[in-house]
Formats: C-alpha cells, structure tokens, sequence
C-alpha cells in the first residue's frame, strides 16, 4: 500500500515519519518546501502537487490546519481529485468542522471517491512517540481496512460512527478541555483572592472528583506562569469556532462554548494568541486584579 500524505506541519511530520519507520512507502507534499525536504530524508518521495500525491498513491492522509485547507488541498485546482484514481479514500486527519467533512465526503463520493475523518487528539510530543488519540467516522469497512495503518501513529483508534462523526468526538473534546481550563482558572483565582494558597488547594482536591487530566496538566503550568505551548489559544479559537458552527447546525445550544470563545477573544487581542490555552487564567487574574503565580 503507498500512501500519500499531505501536510507535513508540527503534526503531520512525525506522523508521516512514523509511517516510513514502519516500513510504508510515502509520497507526500506540502507548500513548505523545507518539511518536504526533511521527511524525503527519511525516505520519502517528494510530489509537486496534491493531485501527483494522489496519482501516486492507494490511499491519500492529510493533516492540514482547517476545513478550507483540507477543501482546497482535496477538491481545489492541482487537489487530490484529480489526480485520484476511482475507489482511492482520503483519510483527513486535520481538526475541521464535521459539516465540512460530510460536504467534502459527498463532493469526494460523486467521483467515485471515499474519505473518512480521522483527527486526532494528543499534540506533538504523541504524534512524535506515536501515541496519539484518534477518532474515526465514515464507512466501517475502510475503518477496518486502514486500522492497522492508523495505529502505527496512535496508541488508541476509536471507531465513531458515520462520517464527520470523527470531528463530533474532536470538537466535544475541545469543548471539554476549555471549559475545564476555565473551571481550573475561576477556583484558582478565587482560592487566591481569599487568602488561601492556590497550591495547596491544588494539592488537597486534585485527588478527588474535581481531580482532571486537565487539572493535572495545566494547574502547575498556571502556578509556574509557564504558557509555553503545548495548544495555542489561536488552535483553541479555531476548534471553538467549529464547535458553535456544527453544534448551531443542529440547534443544540452551546452556552459554555460561546463563554470559552469570547474569554479566548479577550486574550486575542490582549497579544496572548501563541500562548498555551492555559493562559485562560490570565482572563480571570486581570478581572480579578490578582495573580495565581507562585512567589
Ligand atoms: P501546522 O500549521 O503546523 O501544519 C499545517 C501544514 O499544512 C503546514 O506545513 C502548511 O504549509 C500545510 N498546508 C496548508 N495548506 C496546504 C495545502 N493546501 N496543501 C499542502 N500543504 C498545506 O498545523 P498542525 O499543528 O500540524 O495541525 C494540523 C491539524 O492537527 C490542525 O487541524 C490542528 O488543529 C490539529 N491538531 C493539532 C495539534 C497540535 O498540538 N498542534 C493537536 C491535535 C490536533
């Protein structure tokens, strides 16, 4: 099986490194010309389109920022599309409006294409060690055929349903993961503007209900004032806005998405966009006239 893989940022480099590790053959593209160089160093081979990686490939993974990268990469000019022979899948790995991978998937079907949606959740350092969380939707029969390809990149592959329903599971879990952040933030803050310590009150209920992975990962970020990235709040602001697109799609109101979205538009314009999402702290300390951070 030869694959093409599409999109070699922060993401897609060590996942397509670690397909070539496994022993896949890889021809891949990306406008970036010094990524492409690095993974043909690995030993893939280079295209000079997306529509040569589909000529020259069975199956086509992409790993793009958003829905009209992945559009534009798959069905624009020079796009997988054309290039594709008929019954080639296109596996889009990129976090982007599950509306959007149904409307691709369908554009795909009428020339005789299929595309699951496959994101991913983990970042960098599980892409590069290849442990990453991914979310499958689309037919389970390709889901079963390509499993064992996916899993070279993870170390769970979860099967969710039809089409798009991949990005449903991503984007739900960006709606947890931020307001979670926020809840983090808010009992941070006002354990400090009550004169207690924010470490210790860390300490003492980490273990039990309110106790999170979130917690665990962004609390000492929060009380060392480290908002190296890890997930941008720019990401963060991209995944939201997906979320209130599909979650209004089908009328299912999203209250605390639009309160997440609005605090990370504050830090937007307060510089803060490269930061860590942990930075939602730094919403609650301005209004609160206070900071979290350890002496
Ligand atoms: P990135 O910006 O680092 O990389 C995207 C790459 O796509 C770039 O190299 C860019 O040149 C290339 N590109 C854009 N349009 C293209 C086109 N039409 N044709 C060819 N190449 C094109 O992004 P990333 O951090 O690798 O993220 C990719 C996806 O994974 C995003 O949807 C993101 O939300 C998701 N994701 C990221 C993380 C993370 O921690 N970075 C974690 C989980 C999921």
């Amino acid at each position: 099986m030869k694959i093409g893989f599409i999109g070699l940022g922060i993401m897609g480099k060590p996942m397509s490194k670690n397909l070539l590790k496994a022993g896949y053959e890889l021809v891949v593209f990306d406008f970036n010309q010094a990524a492409v160089k690095e993974v043909q160093e690995c030993g893939a081979e280079a295209a000079a389109s997306s529509k040569e990686v589909a000529e020259k490939s069975d199956v086509v993974i992409t790993m793009l920022p958003n829905s009209p990268h992945v559009r534009a990469a798959v069905l624009g000019k020079d796009g997988v599309a054309e290039g594709a022979k008929p019954g080639t899948v296109v596996i889009d790995m990129s976090s982007i409006d599950p509306t959007e991978s149904k409307s691709i998937g369908a554009a795909l079907q009428e020339k005789g294409l299929d595309m699951l949606d496959a994101p991913v959740s983990g970042g960098e350092p599980k892409a590069i060690d290849g442990t990453l969380s991914v979310m499958v939707g689309g037919k389970k029969e390709l889901f079963d055929k390509y499993y064992d390809m996916l899993m070279v990149m993870a170390g769970s592959v979860v099967y969710v349903g039809e089409l798009g329903s991949g990005n449903v599971a991503k984007l739900a879990n960006q709606i947890v993961v931020a307001v979670n952040i926020a809840a983090v933030s808010e009992a941070l803050v006002f354990a400090k503007k009550a004169g207690t310590d924010p470490e210790l009150v860390y300490q003492a209920i980490r273990g039990g209900l309110a106790g999170s992975t979130v917690m665990d990962a962004k609390a000492p970020m929060m009380l060392d004032g480290n908002f190296k990235p890890g997930f941008r709040i720019e990401l963060h602001i991209k995944d939201l806005n997906n979320a209130l697109n599909a979650a209004h799609a089908v009328s299912s109101p999203v209250p605390l998405t639009g309160q997440l979205m609005e605090i990370m538009q504050g830090l937007k314009a307060d510089g803060l966009e490269k930061n860590d999402h942990s930075s939602i702290v730094k919403y609650y300390e301005k209004i609160a006239n206070i900071s979290v951070k350890r002496d």
